[in-house]
């Protein structure tokens, strides 16, 4: 049985070599819901397909949640587990068994906990949203994901990475009129206008909002251009395709609207082709603002993720924070340090209480 009160380094190894790709987490679960059953006291703990939760009834004024996915990307001749200079190699040792470890390890050994505490080892993170198991279990115990601070142990090399920003497109084109290239004068040159567009997005300066210290900077950016007839035709059709990175202090319609200032006067029609609303870090509140002064500064803005939007969906302050280093997840050489799991569990046990 995995042993959730050995050394977070051992329970990480011991995680690892447990093979479970994405759809194939049946045996993992089993194994972590085991040693919940035996190892810990006190939690009220359900099985969800291959999800397992865990929770306290402590009466505390504040809940602080703790998940985690059980799955990873396909083997990658990676398996078992290999511990070398400091370093546990192998899959999921970053992305992110270390960070259920440590998560696993807290919930066993936890002396006088502060908050209560939620537990949720989930299943299907690497595949499409639609299977993904935090999504199941918002749609079928969402009582179980209330909380007051939400943590994803996703690698994030030790810091906490809180917030997210917002993105948004728009197609901006200019009509002009067709005409043989040799009586340009008879056309209107649509490809000519966009300079004008241009213009504006070189001499742009984007914002870096400061919100609950994550210091978001926003970018407003051509990503693509289309236009053109043939080599002796004035166009009468020409777009450039603008991403814009919003801090999340701007909603999408706002953010909209700044996009339309920006381009204001010019003869050209802004259409907008996609956005997703961004996710303010929520820090201030009171069991968030104790995490981030337990992380002692190691704490950033994050630029992209998935999961934790759906806490900030909810309502949920939720940030990454786990031991290993995003840029080698989903790597061949996977690894992680072991002394940032050591670390990891040392800034988050007196957060947690002792
Ligand atoms: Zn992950």
């Amino acid at each position: 049985m995995l042993d959730l009160h050995a050394d977070p380094i051992e329970l990480t190894a011991a995680l690892v070599d447990i093979r479970s790709e994405s759809r194939d987490e049946a045996r993992i679960a089993d194994e972590v819901e085991a040693a919940l059953r035996a190892q810990t006291s006190g939690f009220e703990i359900v099985r969800n397909g291959n999800a397992v939760l865990a929770r306290t009834h402590l009466n505390r004024s504040s809940r602080v949640m703790l998940a985690g996915h059980l799955d990873t990307v396909p083997v990658a001749d990676n398996l078992p587990s290999r511990l070398a200079d400091g370093e546990l190699h192998g899959c999921g040792t970053a992305d992110m068994k270390s960070g259920d470890a440590v998560f696993l390890h807290l919930a066993a050994t936890v002396a006088e906990p502060v908050h209560d505490l939620t537990v949720v080892m989930y299943d299907c993170e690497e595949i499409e949203s639609a299977a993904n198991g935090l999504g199941r279990i918002e749609r079928e115990l969402p009582d179980w994901l209330s909380a007051d601070v939400a943590i994803l142990g996703e690698p994030t090399g030790g810091y906490i990475e809180a917030g997210c920003q917002g993105t948004l497109r728009v197609v901006i084109s200019a009509t002009g009129t067709r005409a043989h290239s040799a009586r340009s004068w008879l056309g209107d040159n649509a490809i000519h206008k966009l300079g004008a567009v241009l213009d504006r997005l070189a001499a742009y300066r984007a914002r870096a909002v400061d919100i609950d210290g994550c210091e978001y900077r926003e970018g407003l950016s051509a990503v693509r251009v289309d236009g053109g007839v043939a080599g002796n035709v004035i166009p009468d059709a020409a777009s450039v395709t603008v991403n814009y990175r919003f801090a999340p202090d701007r909603s999408p319609d706002a953010a909209l609207q700044h996009v339309h200032e920006v381009f204001d006067g010019l003869d050209v029609r802004i259409e907008q082709t996609d956005s997703a609303a961004g996710a303010l870090p929520g820090l201030s509140q009171p069991a968030a603002k104790a995490l981030v002064e337990a992380a002692g500064g190691q704490f950033r803005a994050k630029y992209g993720w998935t999961d934790v939007s759906r806490f900030a969906a909810l309502g949920i302050p939720a940030v990454n924070f786990g031991p290993g280093d995003p840029n080698l997840a989903h790597t061949r050489g996977e690894r992680v340090s072991v002394a940032a799991i050591t670390a990891a569990v040392a800034m988050l046990r007196p957060y947690l209480g002792g």
